[in-house]
């Protein structure tokens, strides 16, 4: 006798989209959620002052305009994005900045002798980009749908993840714009790992731009949940789930978890509680929201076109720091990506008012505040920014993971972005959303294909379910 069809805990991007793609099979559907609020690291909440609503984790989101998930959800009809001129922006030193306009002609011609080879990299990956997603976007296990593409795709990342990065570039603007995109994924450079999620970032910033939805991610977050609610599946907030005995009966459970916390929460054989056992976590970030009086005042104006800017100097810089990190240290000059929603989105602050959203990245479970070093870092590029800032509100890493258990030791990936685990996202299978339990699966972004808010490891894992259990092919 069952309750319910589907229970899914955890109402993250994934948990949500998992939700929503067995509800939509027409099964009945709970979600249950720990935290008093929807939408996991997907939320956005009011964190410093009254009116002025940051997000609590992703901020841009390039992956859901390229996910065939979101794609198929019909996410841009439903929620408002503004896609800036600039996909991203980074200072360097003396005022420059080397800037990703949307349009790949554009930023050829900013980066003026580089501008060639910036072409030659991007633009065969921007012309096939379905085929870049196919491949990036789906359990490396499987046979790439082009493997020409996926070729193309590899000879780049080995490029720009050995020490051959330095031989296409002559000046230091584009090598700094790439390590700026390769540190998303938290990581000692040049490495494959880091190199990959950086060629797929700037990928999507000439292909689809880095839109900022107009709400914040939570616009992301309650589409699911409307979605969810109108094909008859409800969300249940301030229910953390400790064992599976607690849910109620249901012919499948699909957990919006890590690995780890899974292995806490039921009895499982000794073999798989030995595999998720070496799944490890990566490094942490150590977060700053501020309610600002005037946008940043950036010394180089084109990084007031803007949503995104990576600081931290030149590629060499960054390299450095990011080392550091990866030793155990907080480095004295950090990397720090920086939103500027505001910008473009005036529904989030006061009139006239600003948000700034940062982090940095700091050695896991870090409790060190970072705030100044983040200020002192943006001061740099933009003098004057400190006397603009009228609230804060500071995030350990370990902080992070109190607020939010995915969030182990503060590593926003959930679980370290290296080769061999983007292979083992948690382990080595076709399926490794499955898990020993007859009719329950994992659908974090612990699972493959990892992290950032696309949905599809909680639509991977849904579809599994609905084919294993239910006989239905989604
Ligand atoms: C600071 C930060 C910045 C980021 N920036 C970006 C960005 O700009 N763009 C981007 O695409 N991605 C970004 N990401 C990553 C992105 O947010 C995550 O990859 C994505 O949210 C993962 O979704 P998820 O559903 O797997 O997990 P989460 O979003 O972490 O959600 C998991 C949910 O499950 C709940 N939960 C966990 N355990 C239990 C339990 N036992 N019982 C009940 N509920 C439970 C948690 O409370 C949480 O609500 C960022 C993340 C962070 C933290």
């Amino acid at each position: 006798m069952v309750d319910v069809d589907a229970v899914v805990v955890g109402s993250g991007p994934n948990g949500l989209a998992a939700a929503v793609t067995l509800a939509r099979a027409g099964l009945s559907v709970r979600v249950f959620e720990g935290a008093d609020y929807v939408g996991g690291a997907a939320a956005t909440r009011e964190l410093t002052l009254p009116g002025f609503l940051h997000d609590v984790g992703s901020a841009v989101h390039p992956m859901a305009l390229a996910s065939p998930f979101f794609q198929q959800f019909g996410l841009t009809e439903r929620v408002p994005m503004v896609i800036p001129e600039v996909s991203y922006g980074h200072p360097l030193p003396g005022g420059r900045a080397g800037l990703a306009y949307r349009d790949l002609d554009r930023a050829v011609e900013a980066l003026g002798p580089d501008g060639r080879a910036w072409r030659q990299l991007f633009a065969p990956l921007i012309e096939h980009v379905d085929a870049l997603t196919s491949f990036t976007g789906a359990n490396l296990l499987r046979i790439p749908r082009s493997p020409l593409d996926a070729l193309r795709f590899g000879l780049r990342t080995l490029e720009q993840g050995t020490p051959a990065w330095n031989l296409r570039f002559s000046r230091d603007v584009a090598p700094a714009m790439l390590a700026g995109v390769a540190a998303h994924s938290v990581g000692r450079m040049p490495g494959l790992a880091t190199s990959g999620t950086g060629m797929t970032l700037a990928t999507y910033a000439h292909a689809y731009g880095w839109p900022i939805p107009v709400g914040g991610s939570q616009s992301i977050v309650d589409a699911l949940v409307d979605d969810l609610v109108a094909h008859g599946g409800s969300v249940e907030t301030g229910r953390r789930i400790t064992s599976l005995a607690e849910l109620p009966a249901s012919r499948v459970t699909l957990l919006d978890v890590g690995p780890r916390a899974f292995a806490d929460m039921a009895e499982l054989p000794a073999s798989y509680r030995s595999a998720v056992s070496r799944f490890r976590y990566g490094n942490g970030v150590a977060k700053l929201d501020l309610a600002l009086r005037d946008p940043v005042p950036w010394t180089n104006p084109g990084l007031r076109r803007t949503g995104t800017v990576h600081l931290g100097g030149t590629r060499a810089d960054i390299a450095r720091s990011e080392l550091e990190v990866s030793r155990g240290k907080h480095p004295d000059h950090p990397y720090v990506l920086l939103s500027q929603p505001t910008l473009f989105d005036a529904s989030r602050a006061p009139e006239g008012q600003h948000t700034v959203w940062a982090y940095t990245h700091v050695p896991k479970g870090s409790d060190r505040d970072m705030s100044e070093a983040i200020i002192d870092t943006i001061e740099a590029s933009a003098p004057g920014f400190r006397d603009t800032i009228l609230a804060r509100t500071t995030s350990t890493a370990a902080g992070m993971e109190r607020a939010n258990p995915n969030l182990v030791g503060g590593d926003i990936s959930g679980g370290a972005v290296t080769l061999t685990q983007l292979v083992k996202r948690p382990v080595v299978s076709p399926h490794p959303w499955d898990t020993p339990i007859d009719g329950v699966y994992l659908c974090s972004s612990s699972t493959s294909p990892g992290p950032s808010v696309s949905g599809l490891p909680g639509w991977y894992a849904a579809r599994r379910a609905l084919s294993e259990r239910f006989g239905i092919r989604a």
